[in-house]
């Protein structure tokens, strides 16, 4: 395997030491970081998804000096502050540990909750899009089948200064062009590898080499050929593959790239 360097930009490393959403527990970090920097993956980015888990990400940045946090309320987790009027204030604070280099991941799902039910996702979307705009943070947003409410509460809300990304991009390439001419990178995971996903490499070919990212999503989509497993980060190595096959370039070429583009966006203390 030719030596690269890449950014996991997107794993749940919290939820694979935890074994949360049907996964065996991993309680072995180590292992798993270790393995994937073997593989080239030499950075991962975990984002937290409610309260309950912002000081158990925080805990494995803190572990691992190549681990950086990203903190906020996933959409289909903000039950967990619907009673909690402080949670705000709480993440504010929390943004400030020195690891945390995002916002996220926040955003909409329509995909497990009817849009008309999900009042409450958009107004945390909305104040973690202005949160992140008074902490000068980027954010990290989540979208599914919600593309148009997306762009147009990223429209309403104060322009990011740093802007941020469209994690595990499930969108057109239509819909990837209009969210970079809003500031936003495209980062796809390993859905992008499955046999029927020939939009999303449409949406990949699409998208400006300058403006794309990798992540695994780990541990959920794990990219072909290894699809069905509990994912790790190491696999972010096959979603880099299949996007240098889209763009025509090489795995290497692909790696620098989206490596400077991960570094540029979240202001990752690191050097290549
Ligand atoms: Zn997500
Ligand atoms: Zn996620």
């Amino acid at each position: 395997m030719p030596p690269l360097t890449l950014i996991d930009t997107h794993c749940h490393l919290d939820y694979i030491a935890e074994g949360l959403h049907g996964h065996e527990p991993n309680t072995d970090l180590s292992e798993i970081l270790k393995n994937a920097a073997e593989k080239g993956v030499n950075w991962v980015i975990n984002p937290g998804v409610e309260p309950s888990a912002w000081n158990r990400v925080l805990a494995v940045a803190d572990q691992f000096p190549n681990v950086f946090a990203a903190l906020a309320v996933h959409p289909c987790d903000v039950a967990s502050v619907e009673n909690n009027p402080n949670w705000l204030t709480e993440l504010d604070a929390l943004l400030n540990h020195p690891k945390v280099v995002a916002v996220g991941e926040t955003g909409l799902d329509y995909f497990h909750q009817p849009s008309e039910t999900c009042d409450f996702q958009r107004l945390c979307f909305e104040q973690s899009l202005e949160l992140a705009s008074q902490k000068n943070l980027p954010i990290i947003i989540h979208c599914r089948n919600a593309e148009a409410d997306v762009a147009r509460i990223v429209d309403h809300a104060p322009k990011l200064s740093r802007g941020g990304v469209m994690h595990c991009f499930g969108g057109d390439a239509q819909f990837a062009l209009d969210m970079v001419e809003r500031g936003y990178y495209i980062s796809f995971a390993g859905n992008v590898t499955f046999k029927k996903a020939e939009a999303l490499r449409q949406a990949a070919k699409a998208t400006p080499l300058e403006w794309l990212l990798v992540e695994t999503d780990s541990p959920f989509l794990s990219p072909m050929p290894e699809r069905g497993l509990p994912n790790q980060p190491y696999r972010t190595r096959f979603v880099a593959e299949c996007l240098a096959e889209v763009k025509g370039i090489t795995v290497e070429e692909l790696a620098r790239i989206t490596t400077e583009n991960a570094i540029r966006l979240f202001g990752l203390p690191i050097t290549v």
